[in-house]
Order: structure tokens, then C-alpha cells, then sequence
């Protein structure tokens, strides 16, 4: 940039800081940054004009166009010249505005005198807030150089529009992030809560977008950046001696740190007059736009690196960010983009609610919620944008409905049915002590998935009967290494300790699909669900099963045991699985240590090849659990963690109800007992259906218990049957409604 536009650039933030920094009211605020770029360029007008909602632009302030259309001119996003840089987060500029595609005529605005035009997006990291506009009725284009000057003006209205600055009495602009805000997503954990926003990852505030010396400005980013690279070299260096395919990726990540084209446009910002900050995210945005236009996935990947280095440079040149866990609140709602449930686990239990950008509710993430019974909204879209930290708001999982910043109504309705909630809990636990045994006298054995110590206590509180599903992984995940095996048989003797006498069924570990050990070689597998997962990764590198196996014997000190391997699709698998649990027994007594007195081993049935294994395999194994999560992806040929094709199929549908009938028959057959513990069967009319099938033991997350044995305790089982024989003979899709409509009359 030549040195004279430099310091005419510079010359205009120092004024626009002026005037900014005036005791005035918002309005007066934009109306004297209009003034201001329409005198120090030199251009017949100048206009803002901000979002009043997320489809429509008004104009907020102008010098040139007529007074009178101020808060009155509004389009649409894609609309007009103006509308299309919002919609194309792009500079449109052009010499003959009228002849451009997309013009419009807006008469109230005495537009058509003006023959350029150039529009540069008002926009913070990648999100258009609004469009700043020059006019001239000279035909001409703006230079490179004027461009690139309202871009540095474009940034710094930007994070004054963020920070309030343009808010106040008659300016009819509302406050970001201070409005009553109404999110809607899908529900993937019912309950209601109420609390303050924590930010899994929290915005960075930037509250000196202008700097007063660009010198001492150059000096902070050349630093940080310094720092920056410091950090990653670091991360290099842990990586290489563990993992080569980390050590690539950093690499990469490396060379963007080290990018000296990055570097060098940041320092022109900061020569213009931005400070170190506003440079950063200046260049962010950019990147951001980019990537959202991007279709080449290397490129994507690339761009999604520099974001995550601007992030950290951010947080290198603030001080934010490092301590931010520090000061979670009393009653936190965790709000994310998404969430991993190794990142979830080590927030632990004092998460009140969650709210997710993204998510599904198949992950295990959403799982290690549901044992948590933390409501969890998921697809909530544009919450990481609306939320900040400490700002009160309102969980309402069973709508999926997230209140953010809500008024007193909504806080009050809010309230009352939170109470309703605790009343309807008090009633469960008022039968907890009692079997779940149907009107018709069948007793349904409900027990308890878990996977943490934490959850033991539940195993009293809920009536559960039992661990039916112990996810050992999860002690896995929240590790950042391989824990020990003395380590394991420690925890696992507590398990049992703490079960006092309770069967838990120690499920072996599954990892591989969504659980992903950060310490174990990362697999780029397409598809990691159907991949090299659980008992497939148990057998070929049977290390860590072994080391598993044996350190449940040896909590097991002689009491009984019992364990299931995960993800059996074939015959031969539990076989290989168990002959494994056969040799450790076997090693464990040549050592001279005590075995389990009774030793159930079973496996998971998730895939439908197992319901059809030979009969040989139904008497072998002592027992089978269905892990319905995984087996309704598999039968249906829908991922579990895609919420699209999720939903189109319903667990009562008269198709997977058919093969678990002939599950159950199988296992009849055979007298092996059988349970459910993927997540359905802690839904009440789920599990009442299992149990009209003939399942007799459901494993669920503890806060279910108490709602289906109430439900199983009102019915009799041969009429639920009898309804869905009739609504199967009727053709019906599914079981659902029919089962639904008979309940209203039970209940
Ligand atoms: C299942 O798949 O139903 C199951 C219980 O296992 P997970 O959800 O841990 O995959
Ligand atoms: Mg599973």
C-alpha cells in the first residue's frame, strides 16, 4: 500500500476513534462515522446499513441519500446491490450502479443520481452484520486502495456494532446479544433447566478494534506471532515421539503458522490502523467467507487450520480464553458448536444443560448426557452465535427449545414446569422400591447403563436391579494416556464394591466409530462406524483386551463376573473373544490368583448376522444383550449420528419389531437369556413393547427407571400384544400410534 493512502487510512481510524469515543447516542455515533468517510473520501455518500433480522437490511445512517429514509429503507438479503455484498460477503463495485445486476431503484433514497457504487460487508468473523456503502455520481471505480480502506472501516464499525456502540434512545437498533433470543433444535435429551451460558469455546472480545501507535501495535502481533509458533513447535515435538500421522497434520498446521503472506497482510492492517486484534480477526473473516465458499475439500481443511491459529493468535493477544474453564458458573449450560464425549466427561456432572450447534443424538456424547439426564438440545443453529457467557437461559429439552436471555413470562412459565417435573419425580420415587411386574403379573427386571463411578450411586437412587450395560470406554475417554491395569482393577473393584453384590455387566472396550482415544493411532477409516471398531480392534490387537480381562478377574477377586464383548457379528468372534477370557483364567490361576466363583460371558448383538448365527453360538454364550443403537443403524441402514435419515425410522416400526421377535425366539430356544440396552429401552412405550414381545430385562439410564416401571406396573402385557398384533395385521407401518391411542385409555 503506498505510504500516503497508508497514513490517509490511518489519519481516518484516528478520527473515527474520535468520534467513537464521543458521549453520544448510538444514532449520533453512525451518523457521525457516515460523515466522517463521505468528507475523508471524498465521496457524495456514505450509508450503513445493519440487519434488523436475519433476512432483512435497513438502512441505519446516511450522509448524501435522503434524510428521511433512514430506519424506512429496508431489503431483503440478496436484494438490491446492497443486499447481494450481504448475501455474497463480498466488495460489489462498480462504475455504472443502474446498469449492474441485481440493481434497484429505491426512489425514497433520491438513488438514481449516484452512478458508482462500492459495498463492502460489515462482517466479524465470517458473520454479516451489515454493508457499508460509498456513492459517487461520477462514474468510477474505487481503487484498490479505497476498497481495502473502507474494508479496515468496515471492521472496525463491525466490532463497535458487536461491542453496543451504535445502541441507544430513537436509534430503533437493537442491542446484539441483549434481545430475549427463541432457538429451536431437535430434542435428544428431554428435561427442563434453567442457568447461565459457559462457552465450550469462548468468543474473543475485541475492545480496541483502532490502535494509537502502529508501532507498538507491529510489535505485539510480531511477538504473538512468535509465541504462536513457539506453541505449535511444541506440539510437534510432543508428537513425534508418539504418533507419525499427528506429526503430518501439525506439519501442516506448522506451515501457516510460519506463512509469511498471513503475517504480511496482518501487518498492513496494523500500518492502516487497526491494532493487533482487529488484524487478526480482519484476516479471520476474510478466511472465514472463504471457507464458506470453498468446495475443495484440501482447501477447506486448510482454511478451517488458519482459523484455528487466528483463534489461538487471538487468545495469545487478549490473555483470553487460557483461564476460561476456570470460572464456570454455579449452574452451567454448556453451549458448543459440538461436543466429543471425552471433552463432555472431563466437564463432568456439574453441566446443567446443554445446547449444541450441531450434534445427534446417537452420539456418545449425547449418551454420557442421557445418563446424566443433562437436557440436551442438539441442531440448534445459530447459538454459538447469539450466546454469550453468563447470559441466563432456558433449557427445554422436551420441546427443544432453547430461551436465551428469556423475559419474566417465559422465565416464570419455565419455573412452573420444573416444578411439575420434581412432582412427577417424587412419584417415581415413591415406587422405587417396588418390582416392575405388570397388572398381569410379569416381573421385567430394569436395570442401569453406566460407565463412570460417578454413576454408581444412581443404582440405589433409581430401583434399578443392576448394571445390564457398563461402557468401559468411558474410563478410556477421559484419560490422556493408556490407563494401567493395576489402575483398571482398582476401579473396577470399586465398581463392584460400590454395587454391592448388583450384577454389572462389564462391557469390553468399544472404541473406534465416534470414540476416539486421543492417545491411540487416529484410523482415517470412510466409514468409521462399520469400521475397525470394539471387539474387531479386541481381537487383532488383543494387548489392551487382555490387560482388560485380566484386570476384571482381579477385581473380581473370586466374586462373580460378568462380561460382554461388543459389536459380535459372527460366531467365531465370541468364540476368538472367549478364548481369550479362557487364557487369562487360565494365566490368572497359574499365578495363584482367585477366580470369579460364577463367570457370565456374553455377547452384544448390533448387527443383524448375529440374530442368524448357528445355534451353536446361542447355547455357547451365557448370555445377550441387544444394543439397539447400533443394531437400528445397522437394520435400517441410517447412521445414528445423522439426524436426517435418524428419524424416518421409528423403533417400533413392524419390520425391526419382527426381528427382534425372532431374536427373542432364538433365545427361547436356546434358554439364553436375553436383555436391551440401547437407549429405546428407556423410553416408556418402547420398553412397554419389548415386554409385550417378551423381553424381561431392560437396561436403561438410571433417570428412565422410574418412568417406565411406572408404566409396566399399570399395564397388562397380552393386551399391549393383542394391540400391536392387531395394528401388524392392519399393515401399519409401524406399532406406534396404535399402541399410543389404546394408552390414553389406560393411563
Ligand atoms: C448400542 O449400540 O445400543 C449400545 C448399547 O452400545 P453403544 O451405544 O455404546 O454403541
Ligand atoms: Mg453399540
Amino acid at each position: 500500500m503506498p505510504h500516503r493512502l497508508e497514513s490517509e487510512s490511518r489519519k481516518l481510524l484516528g478520527r473515527l476513534r474520535e468520534a467513537l469515543a464521543a458521549d453520544n447516542e448510538g444514532q449520533a455515533r453512525l451518523d457521525a462515522v457516515v460523515n466522517l468517510i463521505a468528507d475523508s473520501m471524498m465521496t457524495e455518500v456514505c450509508s450503513i446499513y445493519l440487519f434488523r433480522d436475519a433476512e432483512t437490511l435497513e438502512l441505519c445512517a446516511t450522509k448524501g441519500l435522503q434524510a428521511e429514509a433512514v430506519h424506512q429503507t429496508r431489503m431483503r438479503l440478496g436484494e438490491g446491490l446492497v443486499g447481494r455484498t450481504a448475501y455474497s460477503r463480498t466488495v460489489i463495485n462498480t462504475a455504472d450502479a443502474p446498469a449492474a445486476k441485481g440493481f434497484r431503484y429505491m426512489p425514497e433514497t433520491g438513488e438514481e443520481r449516484y452512478s458508482s457504487f462500492c459495498g463492502v460487508p460489515i462482517q466479524r468473523l465470517g458473520d454479516v452484520l451489515g454493508v457499508l456503502v460509498v456513492q459517487s455520481k461520477a462514474a468510477r471505480e474505487y481503487t484498490p486502495d479505497e476498497v481495502y480502506a473502507l474494508e479496515i472501516v468496515a471492521m472496525v464499525i463491525a466490532e463497535m456494532t458487536e461491542l453496543g456502540a451504535f445502541v441507544g434512545e430513537g436509534a430503533a437498533l437493537s442491542a446484539r446479544h441483549q434481545q430475549p433470543v427463541m432457538l429451536r433444535g431437535s430434542i435428544a435429551q428431554e428435561g427442563a433447566s434453567e442457568g447461565v451460558v459457559y462457552l465450550h469455546e469462548p468468543r474473543v472480545v475485541v475492545t480496541n478494534p483502532i490502535s494509537e501507535d502502529p508501532e507498538t501495535e507491529a510489535a505485539r502481533l510480531r511477538d504473538a506471532i512468535e509465541d504462536l509458533r513457539k506453541g505449535v513447535d511444541n506440539m510437534l515435538m510432543g508428537a513425534r515421539s508418539v504418533d507419525t500421522d499427528q506429526v503430518q497434520v501439525l506439519e501442516a498446521y506448522r506451515m501457516f503458522a510460519n506463512s509469511t503472506s498471513w503475517l504480511k497482510r496482518m501487518e498492513e492492517d496494523v500500518k492502516s490502523g487497526l491494532s493487533a486484534e482487529a488484524a487478526v480477526e480482519k484476516e479471520q473473516s476474510h478466511a472465514r467467507s472463504r471457507l464458506s465458499r470453498a468446495a475443495d475439500p484440501y482447501l477447506r481443511e486448510r482454511l478451517h487450520d488458519l482459523d484455528d491459529l487466528s483463534n489461538r493468535l487471538l487468545r495469545i493477544l487478549t490473555g483470553q480464553g487460557a483461564e476460561a474453564r476456570a470460572d464456570m458458573p454455579d449452574n452451567p449450560i454448556l453451549v458448543a458448536r459440538n461436543i466429543g464425549p471425552g471433552e463432555l466427561l472431563e466437564y463432568g456432572k456439574k453441566i446443567r444443560g446443554i445446547v449444541l450447534e450441531e450434534g445427534s443424538v446417537g452420539s456418545h456424547a449425547a449418551i454420557v448426557a442421557r445418563a446424566w439426564a443433562i437436557p440436551l438440545i442438539i441442531n440448534a443453529k445459530g447459538v454459538t452465535r447469539e450466546a454469550l457467557n453468563g447470559d441466563p437461559i432456558l433449557v427445554d429439552g422436551d420441546q427443544g427449545i432453547a430461551h436465551l436471555r428469556p423475559d419474566e413470562t417465559v422465565q416464570a412459565a419455565f419455573r412452573d414446569k420444573i416444578a411439575m417435573q420434581t412432582r412427577a419425580q417424587e412419584r417415581y420415587a415413591s415406587i422405587r422400591d417396588l418390582p416392575a411386574e405388570t397388572k398381569c403379573g410379569t416381573r421385567i427386571s430394569l436395570q442401569m447403563n453406566a460407565g463412570l463411578i460417578a454413576d454408581l450411586p444412581s443404582l440405589a437412587g433409581s430401583g434399578a436391579e443392576g448394571v445390564g450395560l457398563f461402557r468401559t470406554e468411558l474410563q478410556f475417554l477421559i484419560r490422556t494416556q493408556m490407563p494401567r491395569r493395576a489402575e483398571l482393577s482398582a476401579l473396577y473393584a470399586r465398581v463392584l464394591k460400590a454395587a454391592d453384590g448388583k450384577r454389572v455387566a462389564f462391557r469390553t472396550l468399544d472404541i473406534g466409530s465416534d470414540k476416539v482415544l486421543t492417545y491411540m493411532k487416529p484410523n482415517d477409516e470412510p466409514n468409521p462406524a462399520m469400521g475397525w471398531r470394539a471387539i474387531r480392534v479386541g481381537l487383532d490387537k488383543p494387548g489392551v483386551l487382555r490387560m482388560q480381562l485380566q484386570a476384571l478377574l482381579r477385581a473380581a477377586n473370586g466374586q462373580p463376573l460378568t462380561v460382554m464383548f461388543p459389536f459380535v457379528t459372527q460366531m467365531n468372534e465370541f468364540r476368538a473373544a472367549r478364548a481369550e477370557m479362557d487364557k487369562a483364567m487360565a494365566r490368572e490361576t497359574k499365578l495363584g490368583h482367585a477366580l470369579p466363583s460364577k463367570l457370565d460371558v456374553g455377547a452384544m448383538l448390533e448387527t443383524p448376522s448375529l440374530a442368524y448365527a448357528p445355534d451353536a453360538f446361542f447355547e455357547e454364550v451365557d448370555f445377550i444383550s441387544i444394543g439397539g443403537n447400533d443394531l437400528k443403524q445397522f437394520f435400517f441402514a441410517a447412521d445414528r449420528e445423522n439426524e436426517r435419515v435418524r428419524k424416518r425410522y421409528d423403533t417400533l416400526d413392524t419390520s425391526f419389531l419382527a426381528f427382534l421377535s425372532h431374536v427373542i425366539k432364538r433365545c427361547e430356544k436356546s434358554g439364553t437369556p436375553l436383555s436391551f440396552c440401547g437407549e429405546d429401552a428407556g423410553r416408556p412405550v418402547e420398553a412397554l413393547c419389548f415386554a409385550a414381545l417378551g423381553l424381561r430385562t431392560l437396561s436403561m439410564r438410571p433417570a428412565s427407571v422410574g418412568p417406565v416401571k411406572h408404566l409396566l406396573r399399570r399395564v397388562n402385557l397380552d393386551e399391549v400384544k393383542a394391540v400391536m398384533d392387531e395394528a401388524i395385521a392392519n399393515g401399519d407401518q409401524s406399532v406406534r400410534r396404535a399402541v399410543a391411542d389404546w394408552l390414553v385409555y389406560q393411563v
